[in-house]
C-alpha cells in the first residue's frame, strides 16, 4: 500500500510505566529496553522524567540514561520535564525533546508540580526563552502538555473549554507541539472530538499529540476519536506498563503493541514491526518479575491474525 498516512507511535513506558511501579530498573536493562524497541522502528521514545530523585527513585539516573539513548540511531530521544531546573539538566545531559507537564486542573498542578497553573505557564515561557537562545545543535523540541485534560481525581470535572485557552497560552510563549492528556482515564471519545477540535483550532500548524490511559478500557477507542479529528500522534507503553495508583488493578497507558495494531490496520504507517515488537515486550516484562500484573494487552494475547500485513 503506497502513500498511507504516517501515524507517530511515542514510547511512554520508560517513564509513565517505570515511575508507578516499585520496582527500579537497572539502567543497563533501560538502555537495553530502548534500543530494542527502536530497531523495531518506534521513532520516539520519552527516556525519563527529569524531577528530584526523592520524589522519583526510578527516574534518579535519568542523567545517564539520556546520553546512553542519544547513541541509538535516528531515535528522537524525549524526557519529561516539569520545571526550568528540569529542563536546564535535561539539556545538559542531551535530550533532544522536553515534553514539560502542566495540568488543566488547578489542583493537579498543585498536587503534583506543587504550583498554581500560571506559574507553570510563566515557567514555560522561561523554558522557550532559553531555549532558543542555546546553540542550535543543542537545542531541543519544546513540547506543552496538558494533563488532566479530560478529568482529575482532585476535582473531578474539568471544563472542556480550559484545554482550549491554555493550549492557546502554550502557542504564544512559543510550544513546538501541544500534547493533550487523559492522564486518568477520563475521557470517551465524544469528549476528545470535542477537546482536541478546540486545541486543533488554536494549535494552527502546529503538531497536536495525544495522550491515552486505558483505566478504563476506552484507551483505543479515544484514539480512534483523535484519528477522526486529524491527530496522528500517539503516546503508549509496552504491555500497558504502568497502573494508576487511585485505581488499583487498572492499565496505564494504552498498550503500544495494541495500538501500532489498530493504526497499521486502519491503514495508518507507523514504521513499526509489530512482529518484532512483540518479542521486546516479552524481554521486558522478563525483565520486570516482580510487575507481572502491570502487564496489559490483548495482542501479546490472541497474536498476530493471519489476515495482518505488515508494509
Ligand atoms: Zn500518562
Amino acid at each position: 500500500m503506497a502513500n498511507r498516512p504516517r501515524a507517530l507511535v511515542r514510547e511512554m513506558g520508560l517513564r509513565d510505566g517505570l515511575q508507578s511501579i516499585r520496582t527500579i530498573m537497572p539502567t543497563a536493562t533501560k538502555l537495553d529496553w530502548i534500543a530494542r524497541e527502536a530497531a523495531c522502528g518506534v521513532p520516539e521514545i520519552e527516556v525519563a522524567s527529569f524531577v528530584p530523585a526523592r520524589l522519583l527513585p526510578q527516574m534518579a539516573d535519568a542523567a545517564q540514561v539520556v546520553p546512553g539513548a542519544r547513541k541509538v540511531p535516528e531515535l528522537m530521544v524525549s524526557v519529561l520535564v516539569p520545571n526550568m531546573r528540569g529542563a536546564q539538566d535535561a539539556i545538559a545531559a542531551g535530550a533532544m525533546k522536553l515534553n514539560y507537564v502542566m495540568s488543566v486542573s488547578e489542583s493537579h498542578n498543585m498536587a503534583n508540580v506543587r504550583r498554581p497553573v500560571s506559574e507553570s505557564l510563566a515557567d514555560f515561557g522561561r523554558i522557550v526563552e532559553f531555549c532558543r537562545g542555546l546553540d542550535p545543535t543543542r537545542r531541543p523540541i519544546v513540547a506543552g502538555g496538558l494533563a488532566t485534560a479530560f478529568g482529575c481525581t482532585i476535582e473531578g470535572p474539568i471544563r472542556e473549554e480550559r484545554s482550549r485557552e491554555l493550549a492557546a497560552q502554550l502557542v504564544e510563549l512559543g510550544a513546538d507541539e501541544i500534547i493533550v492528556a487523559d492522564t486518568v482515564g477520563y475521557g470517551n471519545p465524544a469528549a476528545v472530538r470535542r477537546i482536541f477540535a478546540g486545541v486543533l483550532a488554536e494549535a494552527g500548524e502546529l503538531p497536536v499529540a495525544a495522550h491515552f490511559h486505558d483505566t478504563r478500557g476506552v484507551g483505543l477507542a479515544n484514539v480512534v476519536a483523535a484519528l477522526d479529528e486529524g491527530i496522528v500522534r500517539f503516546d503508549a507503553s509496552l504491555g500497558g506498563l504502568g497502573g494508576c495508583p487511585y485505581a488499583p488493578g487498572a492499565s496505564g497507558n494504552i498498550v503500544m503493541e495494541d495500538l501500532v495494531f489498530l493504526l497499521e490496520t486502519m491503514g495508518y504507517a507507523t514504521g513499526v514491526d509489530l512482529t518484532k515488537l512483540i518479542e521486546v515486550r516479552k524481554v521486558v516484562q522478563a525483565s520486570l518479575a516482580d510487575e507481572q500484573k502491570q502487564f496489559h494487552g490483548a495482542l501479546s494475547q490472541a497474536g498476530l491474525p493471519k489476515n495482518y500485513a505488515h508494509v
